[in-house]
């Protein structure tokens, strides 16, 4: 396989003059950067020093674009060990109280919120304010509106906001996706999402809806969202949604355990999905075309991803999502590099229209209309 460099293929020149390299990726998605920020790195601090963000850190050590160079945490002892782990400098270490004074700091260019979901709304909008560029992870925030506020926040502030949405990245992915561009399923007519597993610890902010914002769907369920409008290719207009609850002890009211819901599209395409917190063993994507069909699963975990599709076996290789994600990030958010699937907070605002409309659609029991 031919490496990133070797997608630079010629030098041209830009409307206003300036010379702009173009450049071929791996997705045949062709780029025009200058080279002034070619070899750019982008400098990272990390919010919220938990599981996941621990994930990123790690993963961010082999990155080629990202540098991890900060931390935001409330726990000095958590900011001390990453201190020695990842060689950060005390200057470039915050809590949750003083983080806007980053404003002030030259040497962090972007902060990547990994908080509990409902804190992602106004820590992303303190970041915008300090003039630092947001990934924010998924869900984006716990409703459309907040996910809108945060758009608008950031475009006012001129910086960009991503959605830590790894699978953009992955390659099999991306092969069943540049497969339906080409037609290879024919006219796409279903997709099929499960995505769940059981959770543990009653106790958790994940069962908490102050602190997730609902259950199942903003966590895992969201998969089944993102994935279906990335392998189908379309935008749903209508949902319908069902709830079932065995344990309304440890999902409270406003957490889902599970939901079943079914999207419609333009085409005429339709979507069945399941959300559960109940259920190992449930990470599959399905797509069914007139002329084909595709298939992974594992989907959405950490990898590696399989799949296959009516013409064989998928073959692209295991990369860590997060590192992938981190050097296209840098590139999206340095070189203004145009990802396959989008990644900005438009397309984390569109998964949270459809969540709200399958709440609604749960509540009310009948189809709800969604325009994304
Ligand atoms: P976690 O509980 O392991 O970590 C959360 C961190 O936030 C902890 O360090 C905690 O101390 C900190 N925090 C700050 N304020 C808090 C508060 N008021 N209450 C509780 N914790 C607080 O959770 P996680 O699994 O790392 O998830 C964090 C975010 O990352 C969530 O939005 C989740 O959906 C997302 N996530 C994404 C992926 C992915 O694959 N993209 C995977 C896991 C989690």
């Amino acid at each position: 396989m031919r490496s990133r460099r070797d997608f630079l293929q010629k030098i041209t020149v830009s409307a206003i003059g300036l010379p702009l390299i173009q450049r071929y990726d791996t997705t045949g998605i062709q780029n025009f950067i200058h080279p002034s920020t070619q070899n750019k790195v982008l400098r990272v601090a990390i919010m919220g020093l938990g599981s996941y963000g621990t994930r990123v850190a790690d993963a961010m050590q082999s990155s080629e674009k990202a540098k991890l160079v900060g931390v935001v945490s409330g726990t000095p002892s958590k900011i001390k060990d990453w201190q020695s782990k990842y060689n950060i400098p005390e200057k470039n270490c915050y809590n949750y109280e003083n983080f806007d004074r980053m404003k002030d700091n030259p040497d962090i260019d972007a902060v990547y919120v990994i908080t509990p979901n409902a804190l992602h709304h106004d820590q992303v909008i303190r970041v915008a304010k300090a003039g630092k560029h947001a990934i924010c992870e998924k869900p984006m925030a716990i409703n459309a509106k907040e996910g809108q506020e945060m758009v608008e926040a950031c475009k006012q502030a001129n910086v960009k906001l991503l959605v830590g949405y790894r699978m953009h990245f992955e390659p099999k992915t991306l092969e069943i996706i540049r497969m339906r561009k080409e037609g290879a399923f024919g006219k796409v007519l279903f997709f099929q999402g499960l995505s769940g597993f059981r959770i543990g610890d009653p106790n958790q902010w994940r069962l908490n809806k102050e602190l997730a914002g609902g259950g199942a769907m903003m966590d895992i369920g969201i998969y089944s969202i993102n994935g279906a409008r990335y392998m189908v290719g379309e935008e749903p207009i209508w949902v319908t949604a069902q709830e079932t609850k065995t344990d309304p002890v440890k999902f409270k009211e406003g957490v889902d355990e599970t939901i079943m819901f079914q999207m419609g599209f333009p085409s005429g395409a339709v979507a069945s999905c399941l959300s559960t917190y109940t259920m190992n063993n449930l990470d599959r994507f399905f797509l069914n075309g007139s002329e084909g069909f595709a298939e992974l699963q594992p989907s959405t975990g950490y990898g590696p991803i399989e799949g296959r599709t009516h013409k064989g076996k998928l073959t692209q290789p295991h990369k860590t999502h997060q590192t992938v994600q981190m050097d296209e990030m840098a590139a999206i958010i340095l070189e203004g590099k145009q990802p396959v699937v989008p990644v900005d907070g438009a397309e984390g605002v569109k998964d949270l229209k459809i969540i709200d409309a399958i709440f609604q659609a749960v509540k009310a029991g009948k189809k709800v209309e969604v325009q994304v």
